[in-house]
């Protein structure tokens, strides 16, 4: 069984320390290198790996120092397409592919890897998928999505589809905690979505106590994200009223949610 730990970094980034059985550790998009250090001083794990999601420096930029301090032997893994310094393992995927590794246990006590390539965000962004753990950096947030610096719609919409096929169960962790601020917009973009206005106060209350709101999961994302919300009718009403336009297709509805958010 995987542990999944979470560690606050910068104002609003989560870095994602997964803990194998026998006591290895990997990270997930180390933005900063000092948190992960400081995590793991008094901590009986050893860390051997980094998977990154996309070269944004919150994600990258504790790579060179986490190497420091493991004498160069840690197996850094992330997608080729983004450039990325210090990779030891890139993973060449086209757009829109998935594939899988670690079938021979090469990474001892981790289990199958699946990474699917999800541009939008940037054009190499990837996740991975272990067990039922999503690990999806800046493409699916809980309640909304990445901003669209490289892609298009058309393939960030798709990139988001491939996400929502996943099983239900699946826990969401992406990187950062904007939930509520995507929340704010989601229920005023769709007021009439029970379900969203439901999981703000959920989710209101947790931040009150201080307590992340991730991760979440596909099954609740599929309910609240107006994001993965483009294919109602509903959704393109109110896309339709806000904007006075004709609503003619999923990608032009999730073009205009992305644009209504962008500037909200
Ligand atoms: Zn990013």
């Amino acid at each position: 069984m995987l542990k999944i730990h979470c560690l606050p970094a910068f104002t609003d980034n989560y870095i994602w320390l997964i803990e194998t059985p026998n006591k290895q550790a990997w990270v997930v998009d180390p933005g900063c290198g000092q948190t992960v250090e400081k995590y793991l001083e008094d901590k009986p794990l050893t860390l051997v790996g980094i998977l990154i999601t996309h070269h944004h420096h919150d994600h990258t930029g504790g790579i060179a120092h986490l190497q420091q301090c493991y004498q160069n032997n840690l197996k850094v893994y992330g997608p080729s397409k983004d450039n990325i310094v210090g990779l030891t393992h890139p993973l060449t995927l086209e757009d829109h592919q998935s594939l899988q590794f670690n079938h021979d246990a090469t990474l001892p006590d981790l289990p199958l890897i699946t990474v699917i390539s999800v541009p939008g965000h940037t054009k190499g962004h990837i996740v991975y998928v272990i067990d039922n753990h999503l690990f999806c950096g800046d493409t699916l947030f809980s309640g909304g999505c990445g901003r669209m610096f490289e892609g298009t719609p058309e393939q960030f919409n798709t990139s988001l589809q491939l996400l929502a096929e996943l099983p239900d169960t699946t826990k969401v962790y992406c990187a950062h905690e904007y939930t509520l601020a995507n929340l704010k917009f989601a229920t005023t973009a769709l007021p009439h979505n029970k379900d969203i206005e439901e999981y703000q106060h959920t989710c209101t209350e947790l931040r009150h106590n201080n307590r992340a709101t991730i991760p979440s999961t596909i099954g609740i994302e599929k309910r609240i994200n107006p994001f993965l919300l483009c294919h109602l009718e509903s959704t393109q009403n109110a896309l339709s009223s806000h904007f006075n336009e004709i609503i003619s297709d999923e990608v032009q509805s999730f073009t205009l949610m992305r644009q209504w958010k962008d500037s909200f």
